[in-house]
């Protein structure tokens, strides 16, 4: 069992870090919300006060951040985490991040011989409460072996994605071509019901056809076509047009780095850019569908 330092106990940590503890793993534990802190040291993890007291003596230190800059500032400068964990100590960020800030990161961390991998996840909320995540890891081919055991305590699919870094890049390019999926399903059915067809008649008809796709498999964006799904629950639960915003954007600050074209991927990220601006951001992404419904 490791001694593990967790830091940031979200909406996605804090469950994380209690399926740590339920496998038998020591967590010490840091965030900036009281709350969490509370609610990880009454399940048996202990809180500590700040991020350094967290690392401490640790074997895993392992982040669960909202953004880049959060995960920046944590392990990098003069009080950075790195200056604290000691060489050959495993470092997991889970964090979605830009691939570029996570390679900077792991770069650093490399420096001082402390082993960084990322592994941002896919599977929310209900996967990091149920221990059924994916988690998608960039990294040294030994940093992962050493980390698999400990993710497969959080998840169920560990995929290895290739060099530091590369996690972030799978994360986003699955994101972004999700996105034009579930933008193109939706215009595409609209178009059917606008010229009479019904929705359940034409999505099995286009599912079994070569316009088939994972958001006709499972995931319907249309209301009543499909049961278990957001699009039936008035849009409620499953990932929301706020995160599917962020994950559009640093496809596209990746985009910028390298010079590449994401016209589709630019046009999803304005689509739901504008459907947010409607009050739509803590609906579900499949609500896309509700922009091409004629008011
Ligand atoms: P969240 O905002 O619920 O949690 C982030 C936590 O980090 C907060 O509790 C905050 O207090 C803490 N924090 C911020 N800065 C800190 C610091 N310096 N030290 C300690 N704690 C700090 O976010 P979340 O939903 O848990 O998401 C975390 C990451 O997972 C994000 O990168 C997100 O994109 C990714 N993600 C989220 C989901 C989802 O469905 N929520 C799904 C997949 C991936």
């Amino acid at each position: 069992m490791a001694n593990i330092g967790f830091i940031g106990l979200g909406n996605m940590g804090g469950p994380m870090a209690s399926n740590l503890l339920k496998a038998g793993h020591s967590v010490r534990a840091f965030d900036l919300v009281d709350s969490a802190l509370q609610a990880i040291a009454n399940e048996g993890g202990e809180a500590c006060d700040n991020a350094l007291t967290a690392v401490d003596g640790v074997d895993v230190v392992i982040s669960m951040l909202p953004a880049s800059v959060h995960v920046e500032n944590l392990y990098l400068g003069d009080k950075g985490l790195l200056t604290a964990i000691a060489a050959g100590t495993l470092v997991i960020d889970c964090s979605t991040i830009a691939p570029a800030s996570s390679r900077k990161v792991s770069e650093a961390a490399a420096a001082k011989n402390i082993p960084m991998i990322d592994a941002p996840v896919s599977g929310g909320v209900g996967g990091a409460v149920g221990g059924t995540l994916t988690f998608i890891v960039g990294g040294e081919s030994e940093a992962f072996d050493q980390a698999k055991p400990l993710l497969e305590d959080m998840g169920k699919n560990i995929f290895h994605a290739g060099a530091p870094g590369a996690g972030q890049v799978a994360k986003i390019c699955n994101n972004m071509l999700l996105s034009v999926l579930m933008t193109g399903t939706a215009e595409a059915l609209q178009l059917g019901v606008d010229n009479g067809m019904d929705p359940s008649v034409l999505s099995e008809i286009m599912r079994t056809s070569s316009g088939g796709n994972w958001a006709l498999e499972v995931y319907n964006p249309y209301p009543g076509v499909m049961e278990g799904v957001p699009s039936s629950n008035n849009y409620e639960g499953g990932f929301l047009v706020d995160l599917m915003i962020k994950d559009l954007g640093l496809a596209l600050e990746a985009a910028l780095d390298t010079g590449s074209a994401t016209p589709m991927g630019t046009l999803a990220r304005n689509l739901y850019i504008n459907h947010r601006k409607l009050g739509n951001g803590r609906k579900d992404f499949s609500s896309i569908q509700q922009s091409f419904v004629e008011k």
